[in-house]
């Protein structure tokens, strides 16, 4: 890419807030909604996507009340091109946290904390549930917990990498 004046959405690794912009690029829809996803973790928010292609992706609040304006639009920044640039968004919510996200299944915890895992052998069930508690302040079940936490373990044990790829299927 050339001449990008546009600020690249980068993912923070150590799970600090993730900011939303207009303005922003994405270099495929995955990482888009893979950026969304992780906002809306954050903000104890369940968001999904009515509109969900590869050259534009809408994403609503999905609350209970049904009303929150909360809106984040992105499409293609240019012709023929898999980037996606966020074109609208109104970061406003006035519905309240939710605090248990649809969101933070297990193949989402899987992949998010492999890592982790992967570094400290021994983690304790109720660690993890504490890290993840902490990180994002929502409340997995222990079931999407252990379940995350019995793929990662296959997954180092086997050197599963393909498995490790498929994660984010299930994500989406
Ligand atoms: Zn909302």
């Amino acid at each position: 890419m050339k001449n990008l004046t546009f600020e690249q959405f980068n993912m923070e690794p150590n799970f600090r807030t993730v900011k939303l912009k207009v303005g922003q690029i994405f270099g495929n829809a995955k990482l888009f909604k893979e950026a969304v996803r992780e906002y809306a973790i954050k903000q104890g928010r369940s968001i999904w996507f009515p509109c969900n292609e590869k050259s534009q992706v809408q994403g609503v609040c999905k609350c209970k009340l049904d009303s929150c304006p909360w809106l984040v639009w992105a499409s293609c920044y240019e012709k023929n091109s898999t980037t996606l640039m966020i074109k609208t968004l109104n970061d406003k919510h006035t519905c309240p946290r939710v605090q248990k996200n649809r969101l933070t299944n297990f193949a989402w915890l899987a992949k998010r904390y492999m890592e982790a895992l992967r570094l400290r052998k021994e983690f304790k069930m109720f660690d993890f549930l504490g890290k993840v508690q902490k990180d994002y302040v929502c409340q997995p079940s222990k079931a999407q917990v252990y379940r995350a936490k019995r793929k990662i373990g296959l997954i180092i044990e086997g050197s599963l990498t393909t498995q490790y790829a498929k994660l984010w299927d299930y994500v989406e």
